[in-house]
C-alpha cells in the first residue's frame, strides 16, 4: 500500500480542535502524527531571524529552503511537539506573538509551500503514512489520503481555545485581541491564491463546538478502519 493510503488528513483554521483531535487518532491507531503548521512557523522564525522583509518571495523561500526543520515525534503523546530550527530547540518561539503574526504571510509564498510540502510527503514516506494536520493537507498534500477530516468550531469556541492556549504559555492576552488575530489569520489563509484552506470535496466535515475530543476521534477511527480496513 502506498503511503499516502495510511495517511489520515486532519485540516481546519486555528482553534478548531486539530492538534488535540490528531494526536487522539494518532495515538488510537498507533501512528506519527505531523504538525505542519509547526513547520511554518519555524519557517517564519527563520525568515524573522534573518531580518527579511516577509514580502520578499524569494529571500523567504531561500531563507525557508535553507531551514533545517525538525518536528520531534511524539507518536500521540500529549506532551507538545518540540521544534529544532538549525538544531536549536524554538518550541517556545514558533508560538510567540511575533511568529503568530506574521506565519500567514510566509506560508502564502508559493515557494515556501513547494519545500514545506515536499518534506511533508517525505515524511510520510519515511514513516509509511501518519496522522498530517494543517490546512491544506486533504487538498493538496496528499490528495489520495482515504480519510481526509475538516474540522470546524465556532468563532467563539476558537477564539476561547486559543485564549486558553496563551494563558497556559503564560503569555498575556486579551480576548479581543486573540478574536482579531484569529479573524486576521483566517482571513490570510481562505484566502491566499496558493493552497487556501478549504475542505476537500470528500473531506469529512466535523462541528467540534462543544464535543467531547473522545468522541471526535472515534469518529474519525472508525471512518479509517471502514475505509482501510482494521488492519490497516
Ligand atoms: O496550525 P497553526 O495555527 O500552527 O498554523 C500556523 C499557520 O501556518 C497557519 O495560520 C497557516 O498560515 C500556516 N499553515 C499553512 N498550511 C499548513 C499548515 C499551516 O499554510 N498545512
Amino acid at each position: 500500500m502506498s503511503s499516502a493510503r495510511r495517511v489520515v488528513a486532519i485540516d481546519g483554521p486555528a482553534g478548531s480542535g486539530k492538534s488535540t483531535v490528531a494526536r487522539g487518532v494518532a495515538r488510537a491507531l498507533g501512528f506519527p502524527v505531523l504538525d505542519t503548521g509547526a513547520m511554518y512557523r519555524a519557517a517564519t522564525l527563520a525568515a524573522l531571524d534573518r531580518g527579511l522583509d516577509l514580502t520578499d518571495a524569494a529571500a523567504v523561500t531561500e531563507a525557508a529552503r535553507a531551514a533545517e526543520i525538525v518536528v520531534a515525534e511524539t507518536a500521540g503523546e500529549d506532551d507538545g511537539d518540540a521544534v529544532l530550527l538549525d538544531g536549536r530547540d524554538v518550541t517556545a518561539d514558533i508560538r510567540g506573538p511575533a511568529v503568530t503574526a506574521a506565519v500567514s504571510v510566509v506560508s502564502a509564498h508559493p515557494g515556501v509551500r513547494e519545500v514545506m510540502v515536499a518534506r511533508q510527503r517525505d515524511w510520510a514516506e519515511r514513516h509509511r503514512g501518519g496522522v498530517v494536520e494543517g490546512r491544506d493537507i486533504g487538498t493538496v498534500v496528499f490528495p489520495d489520503a482515504p480519510v481526509k477530516v475538516f474540522l470546524v468550531a465556532s468563532d467563539e469556541e476558537r477564539a476561547r481555545r486559543r485564549h486558553g492556549d496563551e494563558e497556559a504559555a503564560a503569555r498575556q492576552a486579551n480576548m479581543g485581541e486573540v478574536r482579531e488575530a484569529l479573524a486576521r489569520r483566517d482571513a490570510l489563509d481562505a484566502g491566499r491564491v496558493t493552497s487556501p484552506l478549504k475542505p476537500a470535496d470528500d473531506a469529512l466535515v466535523i462541528d467540534t463546538t462543544g464535543r467531547a475530543v473522545d468522541d471526535v476521534v472515534s469518529e474519525i477511527v472508525s471512518r479509517f478502519e471502514s475505509t482501510v480496513g482494521a488492519d490497516g
